[in-house]
């Protein structure tokens, strides 16, 4: 037994849980219902398996091999991608797709086929997968890639763990010639201006994302941050920093804490300390660029013992006014957060077959738990996007209807046929049994 939970602060719970410390582990001769565990660095439920055991495959953290000449890296899948940092980026290699934490672990990102602030240029990480090993239930050992039992390579990108258990991948990583980045800030207000700002920059940017003010109304309304960058074309490599997490939050915030003023107040100091940045070109380390977030240890703490829900949808870019609706229902429900993230996806197609990322505009807001208040807002934002033909993240997810589920991943059948007969999550057995 051990406490495990998600990132959405959902209390820890004690579960079932088998920890393999050797890539050539059996699941033959473990008992129950399995799913395997990465960091638990997804928002929900998908991480969980409260009726069976989960696989914590944190101690799968060796690396196996690593071509300096090629940038080929292949490791076991409960690398952590803050460990890989530290090997690759002195040897002049960086992570082809990252999200926006490196406490993730190599198998948790494939099987949410992570996407990061190049989607418009590089697509998902699953495109940058070479080949893994998938450890069935019956003792079989697959080998999987694009040619060698590609339909299990494929239900498994995105394959929310449900396949199998990754033992190690091999992944493609891309050159830098420096560990900084070159920052370009820019304000928006309204979306119209934070399209015509990313139209702009797809070209010749790797790198953009928006920050998004979900409260403010009036002329303020959908005012932003908008940053494009690039790796550096020179400045140096330096070592990649072992993350020493200075500020940490102590304890659960209470309710009081967090409520509309005090979510009103960040947003404008978070909007005017940006501004002052704005026309401005800004060299600084990766770190802060890529992980914002990550030197505040339990930032998720200030939302209260109660959690919070994160919600990240994406709507065809064709669905602006649509987009301008959700974006005016979030703002009137008053439950808008710190922390929404806007960015337009690109073509590149995700090689998973249950992959989140298409082309469109992408929004990932927090909202604090208020009970049955936020679930009705989360309800009325999901008819929004299903009738835009957009479609709901998983990895974020604790609450989305088996009707939603099934709206949004038609194509959820033909991929059961790849899933692992002993395999299940608490997110799975509520969207295929609920309504
Ligand atoms: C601050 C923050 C920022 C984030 N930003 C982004 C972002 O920009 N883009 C994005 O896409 N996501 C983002 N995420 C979500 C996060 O990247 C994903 O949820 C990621 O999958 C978590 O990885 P993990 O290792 O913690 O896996 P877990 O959360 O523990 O597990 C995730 C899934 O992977 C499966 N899994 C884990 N290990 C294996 C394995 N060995 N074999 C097979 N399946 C396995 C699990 O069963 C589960 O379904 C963010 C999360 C946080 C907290």
């Amino acid at each position: 037994m051990g406490k495990y939970r998600s990132w959405g602060y959902s209390p820890a719970q004690d579960q079932a849980a088998v920890r393999p410390g050797w890539r050539d582990f059996s699941l033959e001769s473990i008992e129950g219902s399995l799913l395997p565990y990465g960091n638990g660095r997804s928002y929900g439920d998908s991480c969980l398996n409260s009726a069976g055991r989960v696989i914590d495959c944190r101690q799968l953290n060796r690396f196996i091999a690593f071509d300096r000449e090629q940038g080929i890296l292949r490791c076991e899948a409960g690398v952590s991608f803050e460990a890989i940092l530290e090997v690759i980026v002195p040897a002049g290699w960086f992570l082809p797709v990252t999200p926006g934490t490196k406490f993730v672990t190599v198998g948790g990102a494939i099987a949410n086929d992570i996407h990061g602030k190049n989607h418009h240029r590089d697509g998902t990480i699953g495109r940058h997968v070479r080949n893994f090993e998938l450890l069935r239930s019956d003792g079989q050992k697959l080998l999987c890639s694009p040619e060698s039992n590609p339909e299990f390579f494929s239900a498994t990108i995105g394959g929310l763990g449900l396949t199998g258990c990754i033992s190690w991948a091999e992944m493609q990583l891309i050159p830098i010639s420096s560990s900084t980045v070159d920052v370009e800030t820019s304000v928006f207000h309204g979306l119209d201006e934070f399209y015509e700002l990313s139209a702009a920059a797809h070209e010749d940017y790797q790198y953009t994302i928006a920050w998004l003010d979900c409260v403010a109304e009036g002329d303020r309304f959908a005012r932003g941050i908008f940053m494009k960058a690039n790796h550096s074309a020179g400045g140096g490599i330096h070592p990649a920093k072992k993350s020493s997490l200075p500020l940490s939050v102590p304890i659960n915030f209470p309710k009081w804490a967090l409520n509309k003023y005090s979510v009103k107040a960040f947003n404008t100091c978070y909007f005017y300390s940006q501004k002052r940045h704005a026309g401005t070109n800004t060299r600084q380390q990766f770190d802060p660029f890529f992980y914002p977030l990550d030197g505040i240890e339990n930032w998720n703490r200030i939302y209260g013992k109660d959690g919070f829900f994160q919600y990240q949808f994406i709507v065809p870019g064709s669905e602006k006014l649509v987009m301008d609706e959700l974006l005016r229902q979030i703002v009137s429900s008053g439950l808008g957060s710190f922390l929404a993230v806007l960015k337009e996806f690109g073509a590149k197609k995700s090689p998973g077959m249950l992959s989140f990322p298409r082309p469109g505009i992408c929004l990932a807001l927090d909202l604090a738990n208020r009970g049955t208040r936020t679930l009705r807002v989360l309800d009325e934002l999901d008819q929004l996007v299903m009738k835009a033909g957009g479609i709901v993240y998983p990895a974020k997810d604790n609450r989305m209807s088996g009707g939603a589920f099934r709206a949004y991943y038609p194509q959820y059948e033909a991929f059961s046929r790849y899933i692992d007969p002993r395999f299940s999550s608490d997110f799975w057995k509520r969207v295929t049994n609920g309504t």
